[in-house]
């Protein structure tokens, strides 16, 4: 059979590491992938020269990933049409408020065939008042199949090749084997697992999670405060799952995707550091976002926003009280200084 070819749709602080691990398994496994991998890369100047430029000459990612050395068989493209239209595997990994857009432009050129996978974090609001999954966008703009990785992975920790877990959620198991294939090294171990909707939950909810974690740390609280926040935060997660998408397996949750990622981004992740200078400072989250993450985005609030919106809609702010606190505060309509107030009547206590 032909070799596959794969594009990276995103070049971001994680968009960039997943290129360095798919590089190298390209290397690795020439039987079934080609050994160029294309990555898609949002064009801009550092210091005059495109990024593209530097990435294809320098081989690393100056703004996003700086000092990691991505393989020389990864190339960026700064056109999306060139990037993506003869790929067999779209790895999509770009902050989540861009994806619409993205598959828009390319709806009409991605091969029939070909499959995705997303690693993206978020949801996106729909008319009527609810949301839909990212993978729900991916596969409606571009009628292919999206499988879901995500776990706890701090995209620093894994470029440097600190061993960490993935979950990869996907309904069809051969197209799984083939994704463990793309994505697992001696450092990066994944699980792939059949609940691909929950995996994809839990990756999205846990950083609005982190908001919280950081609000905590930003109080002077503490580490059973902290504790306390992210175990509401996981039996809100499940309540989510559970009213809004059942079936889920309980398993799912205890997997890299589920408490581990809840466990790493409350305690290492961007959300919560931006959400402790919120409560420190009291700037806004876009200026904190822009001052401290140089070109990087959050996720955390505007999937807190995205939550609400479809919370507000059907009436059940009262059942996830932690989500609906981080949005409040986000937004300014409650002050940081009362967080730990909404989470004293918290309905695992009544
Ligand atoms: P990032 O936070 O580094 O975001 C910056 C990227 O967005 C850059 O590549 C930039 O060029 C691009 N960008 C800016 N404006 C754009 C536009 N108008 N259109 C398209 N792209 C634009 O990105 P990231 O860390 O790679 O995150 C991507 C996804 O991966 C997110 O959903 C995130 O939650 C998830 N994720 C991140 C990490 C991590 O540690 N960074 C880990 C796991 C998952
Ligand atoms: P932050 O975006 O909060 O850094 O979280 C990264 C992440 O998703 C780790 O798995």
């Amino acid at each position: 059979a032909p070799t596959k070819k794969v594009c990276v749709v995103g070049s971001g602080n994680w968009g960039s590491t997943i290129a360095k691990i798919i590089g190298n398994n390209a290397l690795e496994h020439p039987e079934l992938f080609n050994r160029e991998v294309l990555m898609w890369v949002f064009e801009e100047l550092i210091d005059g020269e495109k990024l593209t430029e530097i990435i294809n000459t320098k081989h690393q990612n100056v703004k996003y990933l700086p000092g990691i050395d991505l393989p020389t068989n990864v190339i960026a493209v700064p056109d999306l049409t060139e990037a993506t239209k003869e790929a067999d595997i779209l790895v999509f990994v770009v902050p989540h408020q861009f994806v619409h857009r993205l598959c828009n432009q390319i709806k009409h050129l991605v091969k029939p065939d070909c499959i995705a996978v997303t690693l993206i974090k978020g949801f996106e609001v729909a008319e009527g008042g609810g949301i839909h999954l990212i993978s729900e966008v991916i596969r409606g703009e571009l009628k292919i199949p999206c499988a879901v990785l995500m776990g706890a992975n701090i995209a620093n920790e894994v470029a440097h090749e600190n061993y960490c877990e993935a979950t990869i959620g996907c309904k069809n198991p051969e197209v799984g084997s083939l994704l463990k294939t793309l994505f697992q090294t001696a450092y990066f171990r994944i699980v792939v697992v059949e609940d691909e909707t929950t995996v994809e939950i839990c990756g999205a909810l846990k950083n609005i999670v982190a908001v919280g974690a950081g609000f905590a740390d930003g109080l002077g609280y503490g580490d059973n405060t902290k504790a306390a926040v992210i175990r509401l935060g996981l039996m809100e997660i499940v309540k989510f799952c559970e009213v809004f998408y059942p079936g889920a397996r309980q398993g799912t949750f205890l997997e890299s995707c589920g408490i581990a990622d809840l466990v790493t981004t409350c305690y290492g992740g961007r959300n919560r550091r931006v959400a402790e200078a919120f409560a420190k400072t009291g700037k806004s989250i876009d200026v904190l976002e822009a001052e401290m993450l140089n070109g990087q985005q959050l996720q955390g609030p505007a999937t807190a926003y995205e939550v609400y919106f479809m919370l507000q809609n059907k009436k059940m702010e009262d059942r996830f009280p932690l989500f609906t606190a981080i949005y409040r505060i986000c937004k300014g309509e409650k002050p940081v200084a009362d967080f730990i107030d909404c989470l004293k009547s918290h309905p695992e206590h009544m």
